[in-house]
């Protein structure tokens, strides 16, 4: 068990590109932190100095208190799991487990006893016996798990590890590691490009982008507090809706104009307040697909339905306002089809605005 620390963090590599670039992050002892962002964002390289399977270039980096960045990845009391696991495939489960601790010279009872608790914990304790091209890809992954659990890392490191698995198993397998970070009340620092992971498993996410953390926070945080425009389009699926629009008004009546359609806004007073620096700009709009109603009249922009999506309980609806497609998620009951003429309105309360040069949120 330990914090993981990285402050001013850089890697720089041999060929000059700059992957990580100055990171600060605290994960804190027990934490299931997340790191996600699109792919080349620089969490691997991130995950790899940690590891220490790659160099730092500059800054400090410190796990349990311990400056570790010219220790020996072996000596860092960490434990690693990837996305191709690797098993050796002329060795039993049993022996696959055993092989780090054989060769750490730990004694037989002991290595016995710590994949006799591992296997239980990962419901494996039936297949010890087996070789690895006897098991289904769950079971192999839950080996890999084993391997990490039996070292008794102080922190466990995932790079993606669920990614080869099917859609249905890698639901199960992140319930389970969910209860494993539970079981085992350790540090858990896990990266991953898809956000859905992101928001189910992790205690908190760190979103980065192009070698910069964009924001740390608890998924909901990030879901509903969005620190820029970056972090509000990666974070949720269908992707928000944005568009530009010139907010008008003062503090008892603000309204955005989107492309000549004006949308009164209904604010709580903290929201309020943070708009009194920006009545007369143009600003980045963003509206989440759940926060947009269709219907087929009354209020709202009227529109077309330029498709439809059924996803079981969910239909998503597609139409344009000017030459900007949107999406609304909406209830699968509501009748609407493609080429439907419809009226969409907005939850204001739950609009979002970005600065058009900064890209940080204003509400
Ligand atoms: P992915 O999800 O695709 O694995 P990532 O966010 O984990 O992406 P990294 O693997 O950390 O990204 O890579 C970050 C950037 O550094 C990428 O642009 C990549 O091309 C570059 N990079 C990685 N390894 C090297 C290397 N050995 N030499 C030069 N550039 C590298």
């Amino acid at each position: 068990m330990a914090n993981v620390t990285l402050s001013k963090l850089s890697k720089v590599y041999s060929n000059g590109f700059q992957a990580v670039k100055s990171i600060d992050l605290d994960i804190e002892d027990k934490e299931f932190m997340i790191l996600v962002g699109p792919s080349g964002c620089g969490k691997t390289t991130t995950l790899r100095m940690i590891a220490g399977l790659e160099d730092i270039s500059e800054g400090e980096l410190s796990i349990g208190g311990q400056v570790m960045n010219n220790v020996e990845p072996k000596d860092r009391n960490i434990a690693m799991v990837f996305q191709n696991y690797a098993l050796y495939p002329h060795m039993s489960v049993y022996e696959n487990m055993a092989f780090g601790l054989k060769i750490n010279k730990t004694p037989k009872d002991e290595i016995k006893d710590r994949i006799t608790k591992a296997a239980k914990i990962l419901g494996i304790d039936h297949l010890l016996d087996h070789k690895p091209k006897q098991l289904s890809g769950g079971q192999r992954q839950r080996v890999a798990l084993g391997r990490a659990i039996v070292r008794q890392p102080q922190v466990f490191l995932m790079d993606e590890p669920l990614s080869n698995l099917d859609a249905k198993l890698r639901i199960q397998m992140r319930a389970e590691l969910i209860k494993l970070h539970n079981d085992l009340q350790t540090t858990f620092v896990y990266v991953t490009h898809d956000q859905t992971e992101a928001m189910t498993m992790g205690s908190r996410i760190c979103v980065m982008n192009d070698g910069v953390i964009q924001q740390v926070a608890d998924p909901k945080t990030i879901y509903n507090r969005p620190a820029n425009k970056f972090v509000a389009g990666f974070i949720g699926s269908p992707q928000m809706n944005f568009n530009e629009g010139v907010l008008t008004g003062d503090n008892r009546n603000y309204s955005i104009n989107i492309k000549g359609n004006k949308i009164e806004l209904k604010l709580d007073e903290e929201r309020v307040k943070k708009l009194e620096a920006h009545s007369g700009k143009t600003l980045i709009v963003g509206f989440r697909p759940e926060n947009i109603i269709i219907k087929r009249a009354g209020a709202g922009i009227r529109t077309k339905v330029a498709m439809t999506e059924l996803l079981g309980s969910d239909l998503n609806v597609y139409f344009n306002i000017d030459d900007t497609e949107y999406v609304c998620k909406t209830d699968a009951s509501l009748d609407i089809h493609t080429g439907d003429e419809v009226f969409a309105d907005f939850d204001t309360s739950k609009i979002h605005l970005f600065d058009q040069h900064t890209k940080l949120s204003i509400i």
